[in-house]
Formats: structure tokens, sequence, C-alpha cells
């Protein structure tokens, strides 16, 4: 006997980038925005204390509001939660659990731990030789889910391919889950597909694009039919995923797009400036369409060039997998981070 459940003994955790207390760090390790939140957020927030005695309002109707006015649909096609993390687990709970589901083997590391929390069974697709989703592959399964952009790899696929998925999967009457956690980075984004294709759900999330990591939200796009269910799913787990404080500030950063919009070309300009340093140094650095670039640091394992780094200050991300071994993720910090962090990649990095 066991005092945990099978379910608890048999569940392997994702694990999440580290969060350093003991020093200050250059931290490019967990694609967080290096700059904060539009000030209209701290306004937003001033005053609100009296009033966290009371419940938010569990259809955090205002956020849903200012979220669909983005977008240019209707806030019953939206669904907001404790982050995106959250949104993704009550979509596996709500549309994979006891399903088989199509995913691409390497994408977001959450992806197995939700399969396994809600018993869905994941079949992945090996990504091509050069790192680009395998749409063909994913084609042979149904329902999919995939990050585009992806991660760790920084690609992203064209609305062609996320159309041609959204119609294999919809005469199967499965769903089509594009993770779009990095969209804000990226050339395309698949937004307004959502009117084409009632079985597409996007999740997206304010951690990136527009610097709330610390707040936890996150968003679904989809057709009432699928935001239905995942209502369903959150009333059996949480009805209040997202605090009044939460509601507020993420409504006033989603209002303020032209801030999120500045911050994001900011990003996207340090983002090109370090790449094409690093392909001048001869150094193999995916073309990017997120706030993080994938880069091939050594020929076989760039474990000691991550460990390196973090003597000098400096945080990046290293996957120990084996195609995943030679390369490091490393965020977009500001301009002046990313010009020591590209010296320091020049430094160690062998070039390929
Ligand atoms: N999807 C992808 C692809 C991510 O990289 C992340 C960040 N770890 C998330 C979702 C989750 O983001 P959050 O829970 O902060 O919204």
């Amino acid at each position: 006997m066991a005092y945990e459940s099978e379910l608890a003994l048999h569940l392997v955790p994702y694990t999440a980038g580290e969060q350093p207390k003991d020093r200050k760090f250059i931290k490019l390790n967990t694609n967080e925005n290096p700059f904060p939140p539009s000030p209209k957020v701290s306004e937003a927030i001033e005053g609100l204390t009296e009033s966290l005695r009371l419940y938010p309002d569990m259809e955090a109707t205002q956020l849903r509001y200012a979220i669909s006015e983005q977008f240019g649909i209707s806030p019953d096609c939206v669904f907001c939660g404790n982050g995106s993390d959250e949104v993704l687990a009550f979509a596996f709970a709500a549309f994979f659990a006891g399903k088989e589901v199509c995913s691409p083997d390497i994408s977001y590391s959450f992806y197995p731990v939700y399969a396994s929390l809600f018993g869905a069974a994941l079949r992945t697709v090996p990504l091509n030789e050069d790192f680009t989703v395998c749409v063909e592959g994913l084609m042979q399964g149904k329902p999919i889910v995939l990050a585009n952009p992806n991660a760790p790899t920084s690609l992203g696929l064209g609305k062609e391919s996320i159309r041609r998925m959204a119609e294999h999967t919809l005469k199967a009457e499965e769903i089509l889950l594009v993770d779009e956690a990095y969209a804000d980075f990226a050339r395309e984004d698949m937004t307004e597909l959502l009117h084409d294709y009632e079985n597409l759900l996007i999740v997206r999330t304010f951690s990136k694009s527009h610097g709330l990591a610390g707040l936890r939200v996150g968003y679904a796009l989809g057709s009432q039919r699928l935001i239905s269910a995942l209502r369903c799913v959150r009333d059996s787990f949480n009805s209040y995923p997202t605090d009044r404080l939460a509601q507020a500030a993420a409504t006033a950063a989603m209002k303020d797009s032209a801030y999120t919009a500045a911050t994001v070309q900011k990003v996207i300009a340090a983002r090109e400036y370090s790449r094409n340093r690093l392909l001048e140094a001869g150094i193999e650095v995916l073309e990017s369409q997120t706030n993080f670039l994938f880069v091939r640091a050594d020929k076989e394992d760039a474990s000691g060039i991550q460990r390196a780094l973090r003597e000098e200050g400096i945080l990046v991300r290293h996957f120990s997998s084996e195609r995943l071994r030679p390369y490091l993720r490393v965020t977009v910090g500001t301009m002046e981070e990313m010009q020591i962090v590209t010296d320091a990649l020049i430094h160690h990095c062998c070039p390929c």
C-alpha cells in the first residue's frame, strides 16, 4: 500500500527553468519579457485592496471583453485561466482525455505531462531534419496539439499549414489546439482562422509579450462550443482561476496595445541584432519567430557552455535530450543584455 494514488506515483512532472534567489543574473532562461508591463497596469490595480474580500468575477467579463475587442471576436469565444499552462491543462482534460493526440516530438514539454495527468496517449511525430514541424506526419492522426511558433526551436509554421491541419481534424470532429504563447513575436498569427474552423482552439498568454509572467493569466480563443467545454472543466476544478488583481491588470495590459507593440519591437530588434552577430561568427542559430534564440553552441553537448555562462552571471536553458543537447535556448533580453550575452556566446561556442 502507499499513501499516493497510482496516478501520483507515476507522474513525471514538468521541470521549469531556474528562478534564482541567491544572486543577480542576466536571466535569459525562462522566456520572460525584459521590460515591465504597461504603466496602465499599476494604475488599474491601485485601490483594489478593499475589494479583495469578495470573490472575483468567475467569468472574467471585463477581461474577456478587452481580449475579444483586440481580436474582433465575440466575448463568448474567449476563456481566461491562471496562466496558459492552466488553460492548456483544461484543454487536455476537455478534448484529449482518454484519446490519442498527435504532437511534434520536440515541443512544449508540458504536453506529455498533461497527457499522462489526464489519461491521453501522446503520439509524437519527429520534427523534420531542419527542426521544422512535420505537418504531413501530424496529419496521420487527430486530434493535434502543437506550439506555433514552436518551443524550444523558435520556428513557426505559416497559415496554410495550420489551415490544412484544421481541415483534417475538422473532418474527424476533433480539435486542433495551437499554443500561440509566442505569436506576438511572429510574422503571422492564426486568429483570423477562428472564423473558419469551429474546431480550432488557440491558447495565448500575458506572460511573454505583455511582460506579466508573474501575474499568471492565459486565455483561449475558439468557438462557443469549445469554450463551453473549457468552462465545464474549470467549474469542476476551481471556479475562480483568475483573481481580481489579475483580471484588472490583464485588462489594462490588453487595452494598451501601443505599449505592447513597442516592447515587442524592442525585443525583436535585440533578437535580430544577436542572431546576426552570432551568424557572422559562424554559429548556427535558427530563424526565430519568438522571444528566444535556439543556438547551436557546441557540436555535441552545450551543457558545459551553459555552466560556464552561469559562472559569468548569465542564465540560459539547456535540454539534455539527444537532438537538443548541442543547443542552448537563449531568451531575448534588452539590447544591453544581448550585447553581453552575444559576446559571451561568441567567446565560448565552437563554430559549427
Ligand atoms: N506554452 C509555451 C509554448 C510556453 O513556452 C510557455 C511558457 N513556459 C507556456 C505555454 C506557458 O506560459 P504561461 O503559463 O506563463 O502562460
